[in-house]
């Protein structure tokens, strides 16, 4: 085994029973090989090595009782990942599969997305194996208070900034900030995607959503297209999809499907505003399934989470933005035989291995999470900028800021493409190679820690 190779082999050795966090790790090191092998400082400072081991992991116990007087025990969690390029920035996801593979998976792909944004941002990911499922508003406080009851003491505005991710939204970063605040006595920016009456940025709801839109619509001018009357797909129906499936609408194109936990969407007709706004009522406010949709509206069928998915719709765009792993080889041929140009990922690593060598092999374009999805931690940072000034920017500031940010990622892995004679189009390759040499060269900079 060559000294490269073993550095892969190393780290999976050493994280065993970890499998999306070995996923996540081997999708990079497959993509800066070329550059480990051409630049020997790397593997002498073991710099992919020190990427791949969390600075700081904390885990602890969250004990919080019931509306019936019940104690229960979950686990909490922070990993602070990496913090060469800034403080630790990441979200926070509440969800019952939530486990250690998870974070760490979820903070390494972090710290290549918040180096791409340009902005002096670190990486880290936390959360729960907490359900907010079914609970009532006063538990989902009960349990936020008790998080943040232990959690505080390693969080702060230069230290480390939660954020929002699956399960966590403004209703839950709102009881997280409120314990924060009144344990230290002190209103800093400590968590970001606050509510925009308290510290909130403009646009931070929007950003990943939109921002993800703006990308696909950068990769589509490539060759010569836009979205206007784009047949998408756009999995999943929470905070990261609402505002992706509103940007498509204001781009002219026509979601055809949607899904969630409980299964998924066809609406042939295509989702409209009144439609999306009774979506986000159902999922928003009455947290109940998108089954709804589909008996409010004739043109919609639901289909139960089974044998078919939402892949199988056909479509010019797919748009996965639910949940790691989301989508297959099997599911790659589906949409590629049914006509399909473009895959731009909303969630974090939402194709499997074998689907991302299948998307490679297929002329299917395809924008990874790391630049797709980025607008978010790149408004979080700006509501980081906000709050340090003590100031609250307009709307059309925010918008424009969002377009800029993406735009300059976009250029990033064109130039990336160009000076590492990378295949036209692979912003695979190009978005983990940027993200990793900023990051190598921050680590560099500051000595061997
Ligand atoms: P939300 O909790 O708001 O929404 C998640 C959606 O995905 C819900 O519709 C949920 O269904 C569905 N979902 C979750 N797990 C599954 C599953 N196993 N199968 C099918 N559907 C599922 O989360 P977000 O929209 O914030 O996050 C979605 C993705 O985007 C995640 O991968 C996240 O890491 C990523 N992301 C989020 C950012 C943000 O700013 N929020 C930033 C960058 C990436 P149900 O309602 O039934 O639970």
């Amino acid at each position: 085994m060559s000294q490269i190779d073993y550095v892969l082999s190393a780290i999976k050795e050493k994280n065993p029973g970890q499998p999306e966090f070995h996923q996540a790790v081997s999708e990079v090191f497959d993509s800066i090989h070329p550059i480990l092998a051409s630049n020997k400082r790397y593997l002498d400072e073991k710099v992919f090595e020190r990427m791949a081991e969390p600075e700081r992991v904390i885990s602890f116990r969250v004990c919080w009782t019931d509306d019936n007087n019940e104690i229960h025990v979950n686990r909490g969690y922070r990993v602070q990942m990496n913090s060469a390029m800034g403080p630790y920035k990441g979200g926070l996801r509440f969800h019952p599969t939530l486990n250690m593979s998870i974070l760490k998976f979820l903070a390494f792909e972090q710290t290549f997305k918040n180096a791409l944004t340009g902005l002096p941002l670190g990486a880290g990911k936390g959360g729960s194996d907490f359900d907010p499922k079914h609970k009532s508003d006063r538990e989902i406080m009960r349990f936020c208070q008790a998080w943040m009851m232990e959690a505080h003491r390693h969080i702060g505005h230069f230290t480390d900034i939660p954020a929002g991710d699956i399960g966590v939204g403004e209703k839950e970063i709102g009881y997280l900030f409120g314990t924060f605040k009144k344990i230290k006595n002190e209103f800093q920016g400590s968590i970001t995607g606050k509510g925009p009456l308290w510290g909130g940025s403009i646009l931070r709801p929007e950003a990943t959503g939109y921002g993800l839109i703006h990308f696909a619509s950068y990769i589509l001018a490539e060759i010569n297209e836009t979205l206007e009357n784009k047949v998408c797909l756009v999995s999943g129906s929470g905070n990261v999809s609402q505002f992706a499936m509103e940007k498509l609408l204001e781009d002219k194109a026509t979601v055809v499907g949607f899904s969630d936990s409980t299964g998924y969407i066809h609406d042939e007709e295509g989702v409209d505003w009144h439609k999306l706004a009774f979506l986000k009522e159902l999922k928003n406010v009455k947290r109940e399934s998108i089954e709804g949709y589909a008996e409010k509206f004739p043109s919609a069928t639901f289909y139960k989470t089974g044998e078919t998915n939402i892949w199988s719709i056909p479509a010019d765009c797919a748009f996965p933005c639910a949940t790691q792993n989301e989508m297959d080889e099997k599911d790659v041929k589906l949409l590629e035989k049914n006509g399909l140009i473009l895959i731009a990922e909303g969630a974090n690593m939402p194709l499997t291995d074998p689907a991302i060598k299948e998307v490679q092999r297929s002329g299917v374009m395809y924008a990874p999470g790391k630049a797709a999805n980025a607008g978010g931690v790149a408004i979080s940072g700006l509501e980081m900028t906000q709050n340090r000034l003590g100031r609250y920017w307009s709307r059309e500031r925010m918008e424009k800021e969002l377009k800029l940010i993406m735009h300059g990622i976009h250029e990033k892995c064109l130039e990336t493409i160009k000076k590492n004679d990378l295949i036209a189009h692979d912003y695979l390759n190009a978005a983990n190679i940027a993200g990793f040499e900023r990051v190598a060269k921050a680590m560099l900079a500051q000595g061997s820690w």
